[in-house]
Order: structure tokens, then sequence, then C-alpha cells
């Protein structure tokens, strides 16, 4: 398929590359000199913006940061050049109402939306085993079938435009306040004098397993490809996860639900992030949390 990718970083790097090893024509582009740099080595072609980016492609998959940014690509005079008929996916993390309201704007150019956010962090996008949150009309889930064939191993599909989104508001919380568990446990651990190596095999070997605490493991050694024994060099950068956070409180505040133990984690990785910037790990919130808690 020819599809154009917007958004070549952290994730959307391994997943354009995974795009064209399994064959398809991908026309990419990123604001990063270096990010398009890494695609061009990866074989990918390079557009100079993103209108050139679409302009022969039958998909166009948006891996962005924030709903602002997809607002800002995905802009109506961009969308209204384009031939009608177009698949859009955007598999960035971003509000609800940001994917419906592109979901409404595509319609009326005669494209079709789908919200498709993603699980499983840089290592499930390199892998090409990605899990996909979908929202949209069916048909244009199916449609989108082969893309995600070659990114990923997992389709879920919860209903209309935004639903997908929803999805991951919930699933992104459960990882932030899981994450503040594990490392106010290892902050304990360490107090008491464990050794973190034995204290992490406990846990990944009985019911303190988790994603979380296998992969983002926030203290340097047992897990030697977490980011924490990498100078925290993202994985998923705080912001992001201050951003979901955010997003899932945003959520909840719209249909009037209280989140209390997701409202501290959203307050926490916002404080982390006005900080220190936010650039690193979320697991990097394993010192502020050590020494708070001394
Ligand atoms: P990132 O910051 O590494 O990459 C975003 C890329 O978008 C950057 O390279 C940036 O230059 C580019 N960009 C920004 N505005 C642009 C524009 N107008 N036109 C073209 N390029 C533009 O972020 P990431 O970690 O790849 O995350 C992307 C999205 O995926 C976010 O919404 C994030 O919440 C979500 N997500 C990330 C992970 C993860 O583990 N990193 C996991 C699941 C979901």
């Amino acid at each position: 398929m020819q599809i154009g990718f917007i958004g070549l970083g952290t994730m959307g790097l391994p997943m354009a590359s995974t795009l064209v090893s399994a064959g398809h024509a991908v026309t990419g582009f990123d604001l990063a000199q270096d990010a398009c740099e890494a695609f061009r080595l990866a074989g990918g072609t390079l557009a100079d913006n993103p209108a050139n980016a679409m302009a022969e492609a039958e998909a166009v998959i948006t891996m962005l940061p924030e709903g602002r940014h997809v607002r800002e690509v995905l802009r109506p005079e961009v969308l209204g050049a384009l031939p009608a008929g177009r698949l859009l996916v955007d598999c960035s993390t971003i509000d609800v109402t940001t994917a419906r309201d592109l979901a409404g704007m595509a319609q009326d150019y005669g494209h079709a939306f789908i919200d498709a956010p993603v699980s499983g962090g840089a290592e499930g996008a390199a892998k090409g085993a990605l899990a996909f949150m979908t929202g949209g009309d069916p048909e244009a889930v199916a449609r989108a079938q082969p893309l995600f064939d070659a990114m990923g191993n997992k389709v879920l599909h919860f209903g209309p435009a935004g639903s997908g989104q929803a999805a991951k508001a919930c699933h992104n919380m459960i990882c932030g306040i899981t994450a503040l568990g594990v490392c106010e446990a290892f902050a304990l651990a360490d107090g008491l004098g464990l050794d973190h190596g034995a204290f992490f095999d406990l846990c990944r070997n009985a019911a303190a397993q988790s994603w979380i605490l296998e992969n983002r493991c926030p203290v340097p050694g047992p897990a030697p490809a977490a980011p924490a024994s990498n100078g925290y060099a993202p994985g998923f950068a705080a912001r992001l996860m201050a951003k979901d956070l955010g997003l899932a409180q945003e959520a909840a505040q719209a249909c009037g639900h209280e989140t209390p133990f997701g409202a501290e984690a959203a307050r926490r990785f916002a404080t982390f992030t006005q900080e220190t910037g936010g650039h690193l790990d979320f697991s990097a919130i394993y010192e502020t949390i050590r020494k708070a808690e001394r």
C-alpha cells in the first residue's frame, strides 16, 4: 500500500520502518532532521512537508505528540486538497474530543478517519508487536488491517471515533498508577536495605509482576534493557506520561467520574515534568519518590 507517515519519533520511526520491511511504499515526514535521516537509512522515502507526504498516499498515519500537532497536520486545507476517499489513521495518544472532531472533519472532505492509539512501547514497535485500540467505522478499521498486520499483533475495536482514545486513557491510567506503586516499593526496599536484583527477581516471578515492573524497572541494574539501566533514556518520556494522565483526568471529568489514584498520578507526573522538562523516561520519577520518602 502507498502510505504517508507523519511523525518519525521514538514510536513513529520503528512503526514506519516495519511498514517498509513489510513491503509497503512509505513516504515519511518529521520536523526533526535526525528523525528523517534515520527513516531514510531504514529504506523510507522522505517528503519535505506533511502535505507532500500525503499527496500520493492511500492511507495516512500520524504518530505525533499531542492533539494540537495532529490538528495542525490534518488541518482543513490539507484534507481538502487530498482526493476524496483517503484513510486517515491517527496512532498518537490524544484527547477524545480532538479525535471526534477530526473524524467529523475527515468525513466532510470524503475521507475515513480512525483513532488507533497503541500500546507496547518502542520495543513493541520495533518488533511489529503493538496492540492497537481502535475507534471509528468498522469498515475503515478493516481497511487499515494490512497496516496493523505489519506493525502489531493485536487490534481491538471499541466503537465509534474517539473510543480507541477512551480505552487508551483508561489503559495508561493503570500504567501511571502502577509505575508509582513500583517506584514506591523499590524506594522502601532500598530503605530496608534489600538487594535490588533479588527484589526485582521476586516481584517478576510473583503476584507483583507487571509489564511496567519488567520493562520499566525504575532502578539501574536488574533489567539491563530498561531505561533505568541506560541513563533513563526513553522509552516513554515522562512528559508523555504526564500528558496521558491529564487526558485520563479530562475524560473522567467529562463523564463526572472520580479517579483519585489517577488524579494523584497525574499530579505527580505533571510536577516531575515541570521540574525536569520531562524528557527522561517516566521511570526516572523514582529518584524523586526515593528522596521524598526518606
Ligand atoms: P516523540 O516525541 O518521540 O516523537 C514525536 C515526533 O513527532 C517527533 O519526532 C517530532 O519531531 C514530530 N513532530 C511533532 N510535530 C510535528 C509536526 N507538526 N509535523 C511532523 N512531525 C512532528 O514521541 P513518541 O514517543 O514517538 O510518541 C508519539 C505518540 O505516541 C504520543 O502521543 C505518545 O503519547 C504515544 N505513545 C508513545 C509510546 C512510547 O513508548 N514512546 C507508547 C505508546 C504511545
